[in-house]
């Protein structure tokens, strides 16, 4: 499953950059992806992402310390509630 990692060596042209290891902390999904940090898109840390699985909105990044040369792990965490809509039991922790 974590194979898919292994293509970013190649070219000199990606060298910079770091890589987030995110694991999205939406209740149920727990999916872990990899997040490729450019100083083009160094927003991402700052802002809000999705999911890619469960594709929720408003995920912010916590990084959770560093894994390897580059590579760093993240936690995708969401807000508890506030937004939209409220279906019925998604509140108990
Ligand atoms: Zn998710």
């Amino acid at each position: 499953m974590n194979t898919l990692t292994q293509q970013y060596d190649s070219g000199s042209n990606s060298a910079q950059g770091v890589v987030y290891r995110a694991s999205c902390q939406n209740r149920g999904c727990g999916f872990e992806f990899d997040l490729k940090i450019t100083p083009a898109n160094s927003g991402c840390l700052s802002g809000f992402i999705a999911c890619p699985y469960c594709h929720r909105h408003g995920g912010f990044l916590k990084p959770q310390g560093r894994i390897g040369d580059k590579r760093f792990a993240a936690k995708l965490y969401f807000r508890a509630t506030g937004s939209a809509r409220t279906d019925g039991d998604e509140e108990d922790v």
